[in-house]
């Protein structure tokens, strides 16, 4: 017992000192100002409910807009992974109008369960609890495993045919996807494999920060992964090693079989449900350009 726990204590030290020599954030005196600014003029459940529902429409439109004017940017078509198929004004109306529905009637109710969260968790928000950023950034890698599990499994059940008009139809509607249809889908499906957010957050959130950070980085990656477009350099997420990307996920719009993971090309690897998307990458370097239309 007494080894065990002198092992823990060695571990635990070495961590520790570990973290003395990863370099902290330049940017954490006025982080710590803007962050009393909001603790001192707000009340916890302000900040858990109003603050979240805040933070997510910022982040969710925010990221969006990049995506939005790709398509009135002349030199960055040749990116645009589907060129045959345009997004008319038409289709983004109405990608528009389901979004807006989520996100009121779906994802404000979830959010505001945010307190009640924070609550039975005993989840700080207050600037001495804050977390280190390697902590924020070692806790979404978890997530992110966690998310692209839970979607992966569940994602190809959506697909099973007893089930897929039912619910994942809705979210096919695109077959060449942009940003804002990142979260086009059904109410249900919208729960269902939302699910897979909030089980990685049951397991490591430590602050109402880490929640919030999560969130942006899910975001960051499901809205890139639906952009429709693939620029090459600007994206830091190609750095993650397994990471899946515009292409990946643009082709199962298009194919409507494999390539079932969110994040990760793992699972699809490992379960052999990326067969068609490594052919069509070997023809095609994972573009439909105009000459490919007969594909
Ligand atoms: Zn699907
Ligand atoms: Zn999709």
């Amino acid at each position: 017992m007494n080894t065990t726990s002198n092992t823990a204590e060695a571990i635990a030290e070495t961590l520790y000192k570990l973290t003395e020599l990863v370099p902290q954030n330049p940017l954490t005196s006025h982080l710590e100002n803007y962050w009393q600014l909001m603790t001192d003029n707000y009340t916890k459940f302000q900040i858990t409910t109003w603050g979240s529902l805040i933070a997510h429409e910022i982040a969710y439109f925010g990221i969006c807009l990049p995506a939005f004017l790709f398509q009135f940017i002349p030199c960055l078509q040749r990116f645009k992974i589907q060129q045959d198929k345009k997004e008319t004004a038409a289709l983004q109306w109405q990608c528009f109008k389901l979004i807006l529905f989520n996100h009121f009637f779906i994802q404000s109710p979830l959010i505001f369960g945010t307190y009640a969260f924070t609550e039975m968790f005993s989840i700080p928000y207050d600037w001495q609890s804050f977390p280190a950023w390697y902590s924020l950034a070692g806790r979404i890698l978890v997530c992110a495993i966690i998310e692209d599990t839970w979607h992966y499994f569940v994602h190809r059940a959506l697909h099973d045919k007893r089930i897929y008009k039912h619910i994942h139809k809705v979210h096919h509607h695109f077959q060449s996807p942009f940003g804002m249809t990142a979260e086009y889908a059904h109410p249900a499906e919208t729960l269902i494999l939302g699910a897979g957010f909030f089980i990685g957050i049951l397991v490591t959130c430590n602050h109402i920060v880490m929640l919030w950070a999560w969130m942006v980085v899910r975001l960051l990656e499901t809205i890139d992964v639906h952009s429709g477009y693939d620029i090459p350099y600007i994206n830091v997420f190609h750095l993650i090693p397994g990471y899946a990307g515009a292409k990946f996920h643009d082709f199962h719009h298009k194919n409507f079989n494999g390539n079932y993971s969110s994040s990760f090309v793992w699972w699809d690897k490992l379960f052999g449900t990326d067969k068609q998307w490594n052919e069509y990458y070997s023809k095609t370097g994972g573009v439909a350009r105009k000459s490919c239309k007969k594909e």
